[in-house]
């Protein structure tokens, strides 16, 4: 029986083939965009020409047409390298360009897709308000018809790719009475009237490279052709799409502990202490053991969601398991790779610092740990029942 785990041929040379990019165009400047809090919007765009901010797309519509095992191997290897990087090209690829794929009418994918694929745009996925959060059927902006428009009023918050974004993919409520029932989801173009980015850029504790803003509706009026799906069908489009992140957040916290694992061990069996090399103290050995298996456990989890959503079916309860605990894992084995490097792993000599503050932000999107095990126990309860 061949491993979970075990790549087929043509996805070990898709994988091989991001490596090599990323190794190029990411490593090197990885730790100088977090110093900079810089979005390196130029590099991202320019992931494009080696097919990596389409890697899940059909190739009609420019994409590499590879399979979610693949893309989301690809996202861990550029977590290792980047988290920051690696989010915005999730959020570009997973929340915008996917569910256009999914749910968009067929000149809505001719219009955009390619567009998305080949980095003329950049995409950005908007639920998130000031004054809602987890709670995501009570979102404040509206959408009102009129006539063959749609007017949205409201702002979104803490949302990545804000202010460097030309196409956003974004909830309103079309029925403000019916909950997650009055949703509506549209894609709107940078440049409509009304609509804008609030020029906000966020600073925040890891994630430095990212960019994390708002967006104001002020009777920003759209086409019906906008609307992607149907009137009140934002729920499913939502779910689905949140589904697919969660298990793409689970493969980028899982590169990203990966990394901090390979960072320590280097680190303890070169650095002495007491005569000898700190990885042979046993309490060293013991945070190394943990973080492997802990690391091995989510790389399970986290193949496996991304199996069962390539197969089609429900994916809803393995992707939530393993984002909550791949990026659980991330946040403490992280942590512990900063003890493994003492003092040193404390300042900016050392990426480790670096891969702790940002793998924390794995256990506050696509809902938040707490909502994930929610999720997790409603799963159980419906099953049992
Ligand atoms: C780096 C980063 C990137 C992001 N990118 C995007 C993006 O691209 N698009 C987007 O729309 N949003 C994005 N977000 C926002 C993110 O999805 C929200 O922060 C998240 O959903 C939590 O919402 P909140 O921050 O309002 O927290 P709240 O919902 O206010 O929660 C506060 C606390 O209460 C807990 N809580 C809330 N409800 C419950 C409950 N029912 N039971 C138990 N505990 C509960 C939460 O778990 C949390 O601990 C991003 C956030 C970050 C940090």
């Amino acid at each position: 029986m061949t491993s979970l785990l075990e790549l087929t041929e043509t996805q070990r040379a898709a994988v091989h083939h991001a490596v090599e990019v990323i190794r190029q165009e990411i490593e090197p400047i990885a730790a100088q965009l977090d110093d900079r809090d810089e979005f390196p919007e130029a590099t991202i765009r320019g992931l494009a020409q080696h097919d990596l901010l389409a890697v899940p797309l059909p190739p009609v519509y420019g994409g590499a047409g590879h399979d979610f095992v693949t893309y989301l191997s690809v996202l861990e290897e550029m977590a290792k390298a980047s988290c920051s990087i690696a989010a915005t090209v999730d959020a570009h690829t997973t929340m915008v360009s996917l569910p256009i794929l999914r749910f968009g009418e067929k000149q809505q994918r001719e219009r955009y897709l390619r567009r998305l694929a080949s980095g003329e745009v950049l995409g950005a996925f908007a639920v998130t308000e000031p004054d809602v959060g987890s709670d995501i059927a009570g979102i404040a902006t509206t959408a009102v018809r009129d006539g063959d428009r749609y007017i949205l009023n409201g702002a979104k918050a803490l949302i990545a790719n804000a202010n460097h974004a030309d196409l956003f993919v974004v909830a309103a409520k079309t029925a403000p009475d019916r909950g997650m029932l009055g949703i509506s989801v549209f894609v709107i173009e940078k440049g409509t009237p009304g609509f804008r980015p609030s020029g906000e850029r966020k600073r925040t504790l890891g994630m430095r490279a990212t960019d994390l803003g708002g967006l104001v509706f002020e009777d920003a009026s759209v086409r019906r052709e906008n609307l992607l799906g149907r009137e009140n069908f934002g729920f499913k489009i939502l779910h689905e799409t949140l589904v697919a992140d969660r298990a793409a957040t689970a493969s980028i916290a899982l590169g990203v502990a990966e990394a901090a694992q390979k960072h320590s061990v280097a680190y303890a069996k070169k650095r002495e202490q007491f005569g000898k090399p700190i990885a042979q103290f046993e309490s060293i050995k013991r945070l190394l053991a943990d973080m492997e298996v802990s690391i091995s456990a989510a790389r399970l989890l986290a193949r496996e969601a991304a199996r069962v959503l390539e197969s089609g079916s429900d994916a809803t309860r393995i992707a939530s398991i393993a984002k909550l605990f791949a990026s659980e894992m991330a946040t403490r084995v992280t942590k512990d790779a900063i003890q493994i490097h003492g003092g040193w792993g404390y300042t900016r000599d050392y990426p480790v610092e670096r891969f702790f503050r940002d793998a924390k932000y794995s256990e506050l999107v696509d809902g938040t740990s707490e909502i994930q095990r929610l999720l997790i126990a409603d799963e159980i309860i419906k099953r049992r029942t």
